[in-house]
């Protein structure tokens, strides 16, 4: 048996469980201290009533003969798709339920969309980005080119025009700048993606944080998008399901490359690898979508970005350059006296027992940057914002 190279490629440590090690480390060494950690992308807030609730009366369902529900339809359960559809409905987007296929996450289908293109194809990743769009890029074998964000162009980068891609990967809002694409310059991507004859893959797992009106929450808010895009989101951010499981991918019938239809591949890859997301969380999700569950997680959603605000007052206090936190509940910010973001990580570990994510695990454009999430409890936040007040840049 031959295992598979291209796996064997990737680096050994994977941002977070180096994170967690050195976290590990530090806690072992220093029992007595406190951990801030504003290094985690999970969140802290418990489910809405309303969501458990709706999970309870399934759950109660299975164990009745005449409501019991064993394998599910393929696609996801009718009931989920058509009120996924009434969200983006509501914002003005037309989608086909049918185009709607239910995941148990984003991260999976970041990965299996692979399944569909062919290894010789050329993948194009904004940098710094969530890391799984390279990891999963070089396990299956492709080449990989970068458009690099930086401060000057708001770590929003936009396609070379000279540069080749077949497969592109963008993530807006960003993790981990907190970035937001405006509809021009998806329109832009969009363009670049149908002159490329390119497919975009547009993970919008953080749209629930936009608050500016002006941005665009879906690739599918870009005219010719239903050509050239699938999207992928996830009710982890939006409603608390990091546990719960539960996301959907858009792959619309008007996509044709190479002779074939995405979504008839897609449809028959999900057939053969998956066997659905359980009924019980299909209910569960299908309860974020009404009132009481938009009225909900919209105040968790709230809550974080309050977070967000109360970290970048005190960064700004601290006289530390800040970005995102805005429409994203992500604060980037520029490690001070221009230090490594390891260096930095290390620094605020041991001198005020905070944890950040070092930038330059996102990629090489984010060296020098560091990552806080604002998915903290108020308590932790307000704790690690008095601390950070106090320090001055060159303790850094
Ligand atoms: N996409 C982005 C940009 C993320 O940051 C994350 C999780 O942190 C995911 C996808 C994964 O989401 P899920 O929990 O639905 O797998």
């Amino acid at each position: 048996m031959k295992v598979n190279h291209n796996a064997l490629a990737l680096e050994q440590n994977y941002l977070f469980s180096e994170v967690a090690r050195r976290l590990r480390e530090f806690q072992a060494a220093n029992p007595d201290r406190r951990l801030l950690k504003l290094s985690i992308g999970d969140v802290t807030r418990p489910l809405p009533a309303v969501i458990t609730d709706e999970m309870k009366a399934a759950a109660e369902d299975m164990s009745h003969a005449e409501t019991f529900h064993g394998y599910g339809a393929e696609q996801g359960e009718a009931f989920l798709r058509e009120a996924i559809a009434g969200y983006y409905a509501k914002r003005g987007t037309a989608l086909d339920p049918d185009d709607i296929f239910i995941s148990d996450g984003a991260k999976n289908d970041l990965g299996n969309l692979c399944d569909l293109f062919d290894a010789d194809n050329t993948v194009l990743l904004p940098d710094p980005v969530y890391p799984v769009y390279y990891d999963t890029s070089i396990m299956s074998g492709r080449r990989v080119v970068f458009a690099a964000g930086s401060r000057e162009n708001g770590f929003l980068p936009m396609p070379a025009p000279d540069v080749h891609a077949d497969i592109i990967y963008l993530c807006s809002p960003n993790n981990p700048t907190g970035a937001v694409y405006s509809r021009e310059q998806l329109a832009e991507w969009v363009a670049y993606a149908q002159k490329n004859g390119a497919v975009i893959l547009f993970d919008a797992a953080y749209e629930a944080y936009i608050r500016d009106p002006a941005l665009p929450h879906s690739i599918y808010e870009i005219p010719g998008a239903e050509t050239c895009a699938i999207e992928i989101n996830s009710l982890s951010k939006t409603a608390g399901f990091t546990g719960v499981r539960c996301g959907w991918t858009i792959v619309p019938k008007t996509l044709q490359f190479d002779g074939a239809s995405l979504h008839q591949m897609w449809f028959r890859r999900t057939a053969t690898k998956y066997n659905g997301c359980s009924y019980i969380i299909q209910r569960a999700a299908a309860a974020v979508f009404t009132e009481a569950g938009q009225q909900a997680v919209h105040a968790d959603v709230d809550y974080y970005m309050e977070n967000a605000q109360i970290l970048k007052a005190a960064l700004n206090r601290a006289g530390i350059f800040s970005t995102g936190g805005e429409n994203a509940p992500y604060v980037w910010f520029a490690a001070p006296n221009g230090a490594d973001s390891w260096d930095c990580f290390d620094r605020l570990l041991s001198r005020c027992a905070i944890a950040g994510t070092p930038g330059a695990g996102f990629g090489k454009a984010g060296q020098g940057w560091m990552r806080f999430s604002s998915f903290g409890t108020r308590e932790t936040v307000l704790a690690a914002a008095a601390l950070l007040e106090k320090i001055s840049p060159a303790e850094f």
